[in-house]
């Protein structure tokens, strides 16, 4: 039986940027997203692998489990290495764009690191490279001299945890203020742990936001959250109403790691955007 996404004939958002192939942690090739994607009506997909380059990178848990799975070059502690992958899969996607209906593009999603080093090799990448769009991240926060990911602030005790959030939050507010991204990715991520969901997180989300807003900084809706126990997109409602305010642009992601998750919940995603009361959606020139 031939695979394909669970969701058929998109009408909602026409167009899927932020995706994963086996490049690293995706199941599906590069060409078995495109078909799927055309197939469920999409003019246009865009692949969107992780950029993740830190120095300490190999000291973290996740890359020794990463490194079980098979995808270590997800974690890099070299840029030229990363660049060399990249350069490789753009040749590649840029070769099938010729021979597709639908239109292919060359993403990123990228982990922010403000350091000097982070910066200049970051640039070095972009000018190498040349992504259509790039997405700006948190999977990780340095906390207490290492790398942490959400898994490390869910095991850590509950005011380790707390201050380990905190930061997070911080971080997100630099992606924003870096101004390096298009846009930025599932922006309440702790909550894949169950982390953050608090009423006492209110405030720091309101001045994330207003942080957001201030940057001109554009947001995804990642469908990815639906299929948590939360059952709502990254971000919360809560947050989102605080999106709405503020009038910041949004667009849908599904953060597909397989073929049967491209275009996942948009609809649902769509009506939660209405009931929000958001109105600024966002098409990137590179789908127009
Ligand atoms: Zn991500
Ligand atoms: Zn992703």
């Amino acid at each position: 039986m031939r695979q394909g996404s669970r969701y058929m004939k998109q009408e909602t958002q026409k167009f899927t940027l932020h995706t994963h192939t086996d490049l690293f942690d995706g199941k599906n090739t590069a060409q078995e997203m495109i078909s799927a994607a055309r197939d469920c009506g999409m003019t246009a997909i865009g692949i969107s692998n992780h950029f993740i380059m830190h120095p300490d990178i190999e000291n973290t848990k996740s890359f020794a489990a990463a490194q079980q799975r098979g995808y270590s070059d997800m974690y890099m502690n070299d840029f030229d290495k990363l660049i060399d992958i990249f350069s490789r899969h753009y040749d590649e996607l840029r070769q099938m764009a010729t021979r597709h209906s639908i239109r292919i593009l060359c993403g990123l999603e990228v982990d922010f690191f403000n350091t000097a080093e982070w910066h200049s090799g970051f640039a070095r990448a972009i000018k190498a490279l040349r992504p259509d769009y790039i997405i700006g991240s948190g999977h990780f926060i340095e906390y207490g001299g290492t790398l942490c990911n959400v898994h490390d602030m869910a095991n850590a005790d509950p005011e380790t945890s707390d201050k380990m959030l905190q930061v997070y939050w911080t971080k997100i507010q630099q992606v924003a203020q870096s101004g390096l991204f298009d846009w930025l990715a599932h922006l309440d991520l702790p909550k894949k742990r169950g982390l953050g969901m608090d009423e006492k997180w209110c405030d720091t989300e309101a001045q994330t936001i207003q942080t957001i807003a201030d940057a001109n900084a554009r947001i995804e809706i990642n469908t990815k959250g639906f299929g948590l126990p939360c059952a709502e997109p990254y971000p919360s409602k809560r947050i989102l109403q605080h999106v709405a305010q503020y009038n910041i642009p949004v667009l849908l992601s599904d953060d597909a790691h397989s073929v049967d998750q491209i275009g996942r919940h948009f609809d649902v995603a769509a009506q939660l955007c209405r009931d929000c009361g958001i109105t600024n959606f966002y098409t990137p020139d590179c789908v127009k």
